[in-house]
């Protein structure tokens, strides 16, 4: 088979403020770059979502490795996962303190374990002796993690608050497919500011966080994790793909029926398996770029879609 290849990623649904924007819009479109070179070189889509999925965990303006928000002991717990298409493969982790790209970690649960999600302590052990990369978790953490957090501490906001205010943070994700037509889903997090300890978000959640099946399509979600899980997104937009929905029909129809159901906000992005994909989200804004043939398209504002030709880029 020889398909057009298609990256598409995302760094979370939230009312990202003004000063994070350009950070953010930039920080997606490198992303989305560095996947895309991966595909273009023959790659798989599994090796390209994971690629563009670490270089948005090594950026500090994104809640995920290097950035991650504070749990209410005020530590940095992670989850994420990888799925492939081909053959429903996955890998997830939650709840590990010291990696740095928890994606790379999630890959090797996929590739050489017998299960499909690791947590906790465990976790951090098989990490260890897969020689995965670990770092002082004081690292990870930001000015900006550490100030958010303090600000929870004081006002004692909940994480429902949160949410009600949309003031809920910035998970990474992608999505992709390669020229063999294989499709794949990576989504990385911190979760959510104050969270309990022990908190497993949506983003490790097969079929909540993401999902990939090379019969329908790949799709990584971002937003209120409990909301997310409850309607299982991931899987519920490759459901109305499954009943005749283009890609942007089937997300927006799963984004407002999570509103109407659970009052849970948030967004995604989806390629289909013949390669059309859609970026859509119920909160102020996503950043999300992706790029297809010789066009990266980006997007931070509702309705918003910009084009570049990629010759134009550096
Ligand atoms: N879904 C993530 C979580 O609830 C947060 C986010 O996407 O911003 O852990």
């Amino acid at each position: 088979m020889n398909c057009k290849p298609v990256i598409v990623v995302h760094g979370g649904a939230w009312a990202i403020p003004d000063c994070l924007a350009e950070s953010s819009t930039d920080g997606v479109k490198s992303a989305a770059q560095q996947g895309f070179l991966v595909l273009k070189h023959g790659g798989s889509s599994l090796q390209a979502v994971e690629s563009a999925v670490r270089i948005l965990e090594d950026n500090p303006a994104f809640d995920a490795g290097h950035g991650a928000v504070l749990n209410a002991d005020g530590k940095v717990e992670l989850d994420a996962i990888i799925m492939d298409g081909r053959n429903l493969s996955v890998g997830s982790v939650s709840c590990i303190k010291n990696i740095a790209n928890p994606i790379t970690f999630a890959r090797s649960v996929l590739e050489k374990t017998p299960h499909a999600m690791l947590t906790g302590e465990g976790a951090n052990a098989f990490a260890e002796k897969m020689s995965i990369p670990t770092v002082p978790t004081k690292e990870l953490v930001t000015e900006h993690a550490i100030k958010e957090w303090e600000q929870y501490q004081k006002y004692n906001q909940s994480v429902t608050t949160l949410f009600n205010t949309e003031k809920a943070h910035d998970t990474v994700g992608a999505v992709a497919m390669d020229s063999e037509g294989n499709v794949a889903c990576a989504t990385s997090t911190g979760g959510i500011t104050n969270k309990m300890v022990g908190r497993t978000g949506d983003s490790p959640i097969i079929g909540s966080g993401g999902y990939a099946d090379n019969f329908v399509g790949a799709v990584s979600t971002t937003g209120h994790g409990e909301s997310i899980m409850k309607v299982t997104l991931a899987r519920h937009v490759l459901f109305n793909i499954e009943r005749g929905k283009s890609p942007k029909d089937a997300a927006d129809q799963a984004l407002d029926y999570m509103y109407n159901r659970v009052h849970g906000r948030g967004g995604l992005i989806v390629v289909s398996k013949t390669g059309e994909w859609s970026a859509s989200f119920t909160t102020k804004r996503m950043a999300w770029a992706g790029i297809d043939g010789g066009v990266l398209s980006y997007g931070l504002n509702p309705g918003e879609h910009f084009q570049v030709s990629l010759d134009n880029i550096r």
